[in-house]
C-alpha cells in the first residue's frame, strides 16, 4: 500500500527566562519576571521524545512538576485551554500517553476516552482502529517543502503543542530514542542565557557547551 512522508509544522511561544510554578494551588506555570511569552520555538521530534521521557515520572507528582516545568522551559507550554492549570494539562497528557502505549503494547484496545468521545474499535483482524476526527478534530494540511527543501510533502499544522505531540504519537507510534542529555549547569543552577538545556552525544557528555562547562566549574569553585 502507499506510504507517505509527512511533517508537522508548529511553532510555539515561550517565556525567555522560563517558568516557575505559582497561581492557584501552585498549579500554573508563570513566566519568570513576568516576561511575555515572545520567544519562538519550533516543534521537532526532539520535542516529542522529550515529552515521552516525562512518562518516567508518571507516579511521582513532585518530580513530574519539576520535569514538566523543564519541558516547558525548553518547548513552551501547552497553552490551550488557557484556564486549565498547567499541572493538570501535563498530568492529563502524560496519563493519556502512558495508558495509550501500555494498552498498545499489551494488545488491549487503547482507551481514548480522555480526548475522544468515541473509543477505539477493533478491526476483524483484532487490530485497533479509530475515527481520526473523534481524536484530532479538524486538521489543517498543506503541501510544503520538506526540511531539506527537496520535496513537497503533506504538512500538518496543529493548533497547539499537545495536538502536535498527540498527532505524532498517533501517526508514528512511540519508538523514541532516549539519547537526550540534560546539561549539568542547567540541572544544577537553572536557566542561563546561551544554555541549550539539553544536548546529545556520548553518554558521558555532561554539558551542552564549553561555556556551560566553564560557568559550572566557576560557580562550583566559588561555592566551595
Ligand atoms: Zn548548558
Amino acid at each position: 500500500m502507499p506510504v507517505s512522508r509527512f511533517q508537522i509544522d508548529f511553532i510555539n511561544k515561550k517565556a525567555k527566562r522560563g517558568y516557575q510554578w505559582g497561581g492557584k494551588n501552585d498549579s500554573f506555570l508563570l513566566p519568570i519576571r513576568n516576561l511575555e511569552e515572545t520567544e519562538k520555538v519550533r516543534y521537532t521530534t526532539e520535542t516529542f521524545n522529550h515529552f515521552l521521557k516525562l512518562r518516567k515520572y508518571y507516579t511521582d507528582t513532585d518530580k513530574l512538576k519539576l520535569e514538566g516545568r523543564k519541558f516547558c522551559n525548553k518547548w513552551g507550554r501547552f497553552r490551550y485551554p488557557e484556564n486549565t492549570p498547567d499541572e493538570l494539562k501535563i498530568m492529563g497528557s502524560v496519563h493519556f500517553i502512558e495508558s495509550f502505549i501500555f494498552d498498545l503494547s499489551s494488545t488491549k484496545i487503547p482507551s481514548l476516552n480522555q480526548i475522544a468521545s468515541e473509543e477505539l474499535n477493533l478491526k476483524e483482524s483484532g487490530a485497533p482502529t479509530w475515527n481520526f476526527n473523534d481524536v484530532m478534530g479538524t486538521l489543517s494540511i498543506s503541501f510544503d517543502w520538506d526540511e531539506e527543501g527537496k520535496k513537497i510533502i503533506p504538512t500538518y499544522h496543529p493548533l497547539n503543542l499537545w495536538e502536535a505531540i498527540k498527532l505524532q504519537l498517533l501517526l508514528t507510534g512511540s519508538d523514541a530514542h532516549d539519547d537526550m542529555i540534560e546539561c549539568l549547569h542547567y540541572s544544577t543552577f537553572g536557566m542561563k542565557i546561551g544554555c541549550l538545556q539539553y544536548t546529545k552525544g556520548r553518554s558521558d557528555k555532561k554539558f551542552c557547551s564549553d561555556a556551560c562547562r566553564t560557568a559550572y566549574s566557576e560557580k562550583k569553585r566559588k561555592s566551595n
